[in-house]
């Protein structure tokens, strides 16, 4: 079944989250193929490596050197040739030479019989394959060791030059959306700057007449438009440029006009708000103006209605590229769920980054909970760990789609599945953590 937005499929029946998911993923992939093909020498920058963290890296790198560069130590012990383990004694005694620091080799030989005490990291010398480490030995005097012989293989507790990354090699990928220890790995192999693609403007807008900006007072009836801080804070998790574009009110000449400005500008359009039924009518009508865009209801809690597509380049804009848009539910914790599902990967993959998708974990529902078979649901929670210490999770109260304070208080979400029913207490469930380690 081929979801292009407007099928008319999506606009009579539910679809299931995957299925919006695959058509979000088909149209991105379709925006990254056209832009690629106006080979832009603007879309990558070469950026030092503090300004690297979060970046998507535009080409592989590659290893300048072999890492480790010489054969050396893993352990603290001592090194000696294995030649000496062959004997039908249990035991061996060997005698010792010198020793090499790491950073100080040692430039002596190493015979039958003999040994050199070797440091962690420290150059293994030419006559030596093995060390045996520090623990299993024990000194007969001040220049003589002994070990039982089955402590220490033949070649082990040594690294050998080039084992980790070869010369030459990819040491990391293009597409690495980079992460602390890829600068670590970088900075490892003396490279102090990365080329990266260039970030993605994403223009946010709040849609309601009843919206008032943080410091006007509140009238009867209007609320404080919450959503712009969540979306942004979501945002600036990603490492991208946020262009603000303020509180349009429920009018089709308002809001047209703030699409063609943000469309001008952006790569990517985020609203939220003016979707639901009876107000996606003359959203519906601008949008056929601008561009292609689907009005979806999608077989989830929070979050059932929301728009997707793209908008047509404006005139003048340069490159003349098309804005991905995601018209999300005005509800607090529905813009949340629906940024985590569909919007985070979509700007990943716009931006060139391979893997995009977060990981999920299981963990133990300390406490029954109802669901209905025919959607997924995202209920917010908590991570926790049971007497056991097995992982449990514990809903935060109530999960109405308005309900800030159930989010606020959570650390992950439980994700229930399309086809899933009433979950009793003590069985496993999917969950999701909003933080990541690294
Ligand atoms: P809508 O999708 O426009 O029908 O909005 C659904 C609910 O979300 C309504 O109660 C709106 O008042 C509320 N809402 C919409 N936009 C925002 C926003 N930017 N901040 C906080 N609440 C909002
Ligand atoms: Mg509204």
């Amino acid at each position: 079944m081929k979801h292009s937005p407007n099928s008319p499929i999506l606009l009579s029946s539910s679809l299931h989250v995957d299925e919006a998911r695959k058509a979000i993923a088909q149209m991105v992939n379709e925006l990254v193929a056209e832009s690629k093909a106006l080979n832009n020498p603007a879309d990558i920058e070469t950026v030092s490596l503090d300004q690297a963290i979060n970046r998507i890296l535009a080409a592989d790198v590659l290893s300048p050197i072999d890492v480790p560069s010489a054969d050396n130590s893993a352990m603290d012990g001592f090194a000696f040739h294995s030649q000496c383990l062959d004997t039908s004694s249990p035991e061996i005694e060997l005698s010792v030479v010198g020793t090499a620091f790491a950073g100080k080799p040692y430039e002596g030989k190493v015979v039958a019989g003999q040994c050199l005490k070797i440091m962690t990291g420290a150059l293994m010398p030419p006559d030596c394959d093995t060390v045996i480490p520090q623990e299993f030995t024990e000194s007969v005097d001040n220049l003589q060791i002994r070990f039982k012989q089955n402590q220490v293989r033949p070649g082990e507790n040594r690294r050998l030059r080039g084992e980790d990354l070869q010369k030459d090699k990819p040491a990391i990928l293009a597409g690495r959306l980079l992460r602390p220890s890829d600068l670590g790995l970088a900075a490892s192999l003396g490279i102090a700057s990365l080329n990266v693609n260039r970030k993605l403007k994403v223009a946010i807008l709040s849609s309601g007449d009843e919206l008032r900006a943080l410091g006007q007072p509140l009238d009867s009836g209007s609320i404080y438009d919450s959503n712009r801080y969540s979306l942004t804070g979501l945002l600036n998790r990603l490492n991208l440029d946020i262009i603000d574009c303020g509180i349009v009110r429920d009018d089709p000449t308002s809001l047209k006009e703030a699409f063609c400005q943000a469309a001008k500008e952006a790569d990517v359009l985020i609203s939220s708000g003016g979707v639901s039924v009876g107000e996606a009518d003359f959203t519906k009508q601008i949008m056929q103006e601008l561009g292609d865009v689907g009005f979806w209801k999608i077989a989830m809690r929070p979050g059932r209605p929301m728009a997707f597509g793209m908008l047509k380049p404006v005139p003048g804009k340069s490159p003349a590229r098309k804005t991905l848009f995601f018209g999300l539910p005005g509800n607090p914790v529905a813009v949340m769920v629906t940024f985590y599902q569909f919007v985070r990967g979509a700007l990943l993959q716009l931006n060139g980054a391979k893997q995009t998708e977060p990981a999920l974990t299981q963990a133990i529902s300390e406490l029954p909970i109802r669901k209905k078979p025919g959607r997924t649901e995202f209920q917010r929670a908590i991570l926790g760990r049971g007497p056991d210490g097995k992982p449990t999770v514990k809903l935060t109260g109530s999960q109405g789609a308005g309900i800030l304070r159930s989010m606020s208080e959570a650390n992950c979400f439980v994700i229930l599945h399309q086809d899933q029913g009433n979950i009793a207490a003590g069985e496993w469930v999917d969950v999701a953590l909003f933080d990541g380690l690294l």
